[in-house]
């Protein structure tokens, strides 16, 4: 049986960690500052932008939420970003995906100012991820989560192990397997188009999922001993738990896959925990560098 990699645990470990450091940032006279923006009402997003808030303020972080209307408009929204930007108590800001239609959110993410975009989505934050720039970059928190967990398995250098992400998107699977070129893995990336997907997955010593397809990947596509890191979040019918009830559950298969993996990420209590603490220390290294203080390795 696969050694489960506790997704909750680690990321207590390090909004600890990010709470220490605060506080003596603080001591010295700056206190990071995360601002987090959402249009409209999706139920989800208004979820996720509520605990983003309130861990950033368990770290000891100023935190501000901006919570504007469905029908802002794309100047509105742009003239906030801006005046954030400006703003010398915010370190980071993230505007929550998705916007609404009716607003471009490649214009909004490209106009916050990349020394604040904790979230990594900027390009110039995108050009030195590809480019192997990490110390200046932001790098987007869910792979960062990922790969803070790999390492807790593998080690920080990945040589010789052949890394295969299933998805390409540029929130997750795009700066994941950056990350893992980073980390020397030989890595290959898998999409809807890939032929014979099981068979490449098999060749994966590190296998992340990111897919967005519920228990897709299945335990004879795992080789035996590797380290498998779902992303996935998938809310499906759980009948058993009563009527119209439901559960999240990854992209991999978990039990078959854990019966052979040498080590894989639960759903829940896996990655997604990681997402959140990963942006509270991409402000807490936002509001160092602001201070000209070296960022905590
Ligand atoms: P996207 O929908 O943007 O991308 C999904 C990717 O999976 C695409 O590249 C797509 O390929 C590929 N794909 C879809 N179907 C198949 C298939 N049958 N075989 C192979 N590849 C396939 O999703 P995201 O990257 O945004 O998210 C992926 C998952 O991660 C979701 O479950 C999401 O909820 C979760 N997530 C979790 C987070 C966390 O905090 N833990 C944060 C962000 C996302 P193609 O490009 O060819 O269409």
């Amino acid at each position: 049986m696969a050694d489960l990699i506790d997704g909750k645990a680690l990321a207590a470990e390090v909004t600890g960690k990010v709470s220490q450091h605060a506080a003596d940032l603080i001591a010295s006279g700056t206190t990071p500052g995360l601002a987090v923006v959402i249009v409209g009402e999706d139920p989800a997003s208004q979820v996720y932008v509520a605990s983003k808030s309130k861990r950033a303020k368990e770290c000891g972080f100023h935190s501000v939420q901006h919570t504007l209307a469905e029908e802002t408009s794309e100047d509105e929204l742009v003239a906030l970003v801006e005046a954030l930007n400006a703003d010398p108590a915010i370190h980071g800001i993230l505007v929550q995906l998705p916007l609404p239609g009716h607003i471009d959110s490649g214009t909004i993410i490209q106009t916050i100012a990349p020394e604040k975009d904790v979230d990594g989505f900027h390009f110039i934050n995108v050009g030195k991820l590809g480019t192997g720039e990490l110390d200046t970059a932001f790098v987007p928190c869910t792979p960062a989560g990922a790969m803070l967990m790999l390492e807790r398995v593998r080690g920080r250098d990945l040589s010789g192990l052949n890394a295969v992400v299933v998805g390409r998107s540029n929130i997750v699977g795009k700066p994941m397997a950056n990350l893992l070129l980073a980390a020397n893995a030989t890595v290959t990336i898998a999409h809807s188009r890939t032929a014979d997907l099981p068979a490449l997955a098999r060749t994966a010593d590190i296998l992340v999922a990111a897919v967005g397809r519920p228990e897709m990947i299945k335990g004879d596509w795992v080789k035996p001993g590797a380290t498998v890191i779902d992303v996935g979040i998938n809310r499906v019918p759980a009948p058993e738990r009563g009527e119209g009830k439901s559960r999240l559950v990854g992209d991999v298969a978990f039990d078959e896959a854990a019966a052979i993996a040498g080590a894989i990420t639960p759903v829940p209590g896996g990655v997604g925990p990681m997402t959140i603490a990963m942006l509270m220390a991409n402000t807490l290294v936002s509001a160092c560098r602001a201070a000209g203080r070296q960022p905590p390795a």
